[in-house]
């Protein structure tokens, strides 16, 4: 996605801004006292709407780790999965 090429339709149709998507409006997601305060750099394709968001580097990510259950990798993992 970061190259500009859409992962799920290959198309070239990816545009990019930070902050784009203000959580709490377009997601009932919450991270006590770090949603608010989280920078994300938010990509869509506009082909197929496909959307990935990433938040920076920092406090935000350090809480979701310490709030958030981690999500074991099975052994039986399968290819394009994430
Ligand atoms: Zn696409």
């Amino acid at each position: 996605m970061r190259s500009g090429i859409c992962p799920k339709c290959r198309s070239a149709s990816v545009h990019f801004t930070r902050n784009g998507i203000r959580r709490g409006q377009a997601f009932g997601l919450t991270v006590r006292g770090a949603w608010s305060t989280a920078q994300s750099e938010d990509f869509v394709c506009t082909s197929c709407g496909y959307f990935e968001q990433y938040f920076t580097p920092g406090g935000t990510l350090q809480k979701i780790a310490e709030k958030w259950p981690l999500i074991r990798p099975a052994n039986r993992s399968q290819p394009g999965d994430r």
